[in-house]
């Protein structure tokens, strides 16, 4: 039997790369070849327990690589054709799915969590993906490096689409991780004018000023609401996006926002994560809070365009792996040294 290197999650804090079957595929199946896969920070949290995958899988949803073989009554794609993967396998028939929102799906499991994901040579993709759209084809120039960054660039355009991020205007984020950097690039194609940023890690503030921040603040030294006010004749930002994992900086994100702005509650969060916010402040400033997760069809073939035409997308990959060592790309990123970690699989 023909074997393929895959990295296995056996359950919070235990990974490990094993020898597994090259999958076989039916009828409506295809059979990608991954060639990069990359780790997400919601990879990171399933490795920490916050949030479920099912014990056994192979994790990984951000991915791009070549069909290899398509099984029987397959048209949508062909063997050789370059694709990302949206991850999402959603019924189809939903209320959500009829409106376009299939990362909502009331039925939806998604690739890496509930069914083997991209950190092995190859990946069954189910049917329902091939014929649901999710199969995306990419353009030829298009490395897979580049494209793998598709589904986190996809929810990222979800995130700042939910925030009417407009040409001109003025964007917080709370975070320079690899999210928080996405949206600043991503905000920046948008035509964000003024992009603040806040990170304790004095590394991260310098990738962002490289990236292009307007301003760059340590919240350990400066004052977010006061450095906002001062760029915005004391109106506050259009914006914030808060893309770390705890909701502490909330009441600083609020503070610097202008009547009416939007701020989206990007990260996901450990378990039993509460909010103190003052309602008023919502009332009177009538602030717009919301939160995405994930992203629909439509943003992933956008997303896809865009990011073939941001040429910066690639300073935000600073580590990369071998198939054997998937395990210690998870390593670098829980030890927050460098940003995107990507594993090469062919
Ligand atoms: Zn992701
Ligand atoms: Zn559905």
């Amino acid at each position: 039997m023909d074997t393929m290197q895959a990295l296995i999650f056996h359950g919070p804090g235990n990974i490990r790369v094993e020898e597994r079957p090259i999958p076989v595929i039916g009828p409506g199946e295809a059979l990608l070849k991954v060639g990069v896969a990359s780790v997400c920070a919601s990879d990171l949290r399933v490795f920490k327990g916050e949030k479920k995958a099912k014990f056994g899988v192979i994790p990984g949803h951000e991915m791009a690589g070549v069909i290899q073989q398509v099984g029987e009554g397959v048209d949508e794609v062909a063997a050789g054709d370059r694709v990302i993967v949206c991850p999402i396998i959603a019924c189809g028939e939903c209320y959500f799915c009829l409106i376009g929102r299939r990362n909502r799906c009331l039925k939806r499991v998604t690739l890496g969590y509930d069914e083997d994901g991209g950190f092995a040579n190859y990946v069954r993709i189910p049917a329902s993906l091939v014929h649901l759209g999710h199969v995306i084809k990419i353009d030829t120039e298009m490395d897979y490096e580049l494209a793998a960054m598709t589904e986190p660039f996809a929810c990222v355009l979800n995130s700042l689409e939910s925030c009417r991020v407009q040409p001109g205007g003025t964007m917080v984020i709370i975070g320079a991780g690899p999210m928080g950097l996405m949206h600043l690039v991503l905000g920046r194609a948008l035509g964000a004018a003024r992009i603040i940023i806040s990170d304790p890690v004095e590394a991260r503030l310098k990738a962002a000023e490289e990236l292009g921040a307007t301003v760059c603040i340590n919240p350990e030294k400066d004052n977010l609401i006061k450095e906002t006010m001062a760029m915005t004749s004391g109106l506050g930002a259009d914006a914030g996006f808060l893309s770390v994992g705890n909701v502490q900086p909330v009441e600083d994100g609020l503070g610097a926002m202008r009547k009416q702005g939007y701020f989206n509650f990007f990260a996901g969060f450990p378990p039993g994560s509460r909010l103190d916010i003052d309602a008023n402040r919502i009332h009177y400033d009538e602030l717009f809070l919301t939160g995405t997760q994930n992203a629909t069809t439509d943003h992933y073939v956008r997303a896809a365009r865009l990011l073939s035409v941001l040429p910066d997308a690639r300073k935000l990959i600073t580590h990369r792996y071998g198939p054997s060592d998937a395990d210690k790309a998870y390593e670098s990123r829980l030890g927050m040294d460098g940003l995107k970690a990507i594993v090469r699989y062919h």
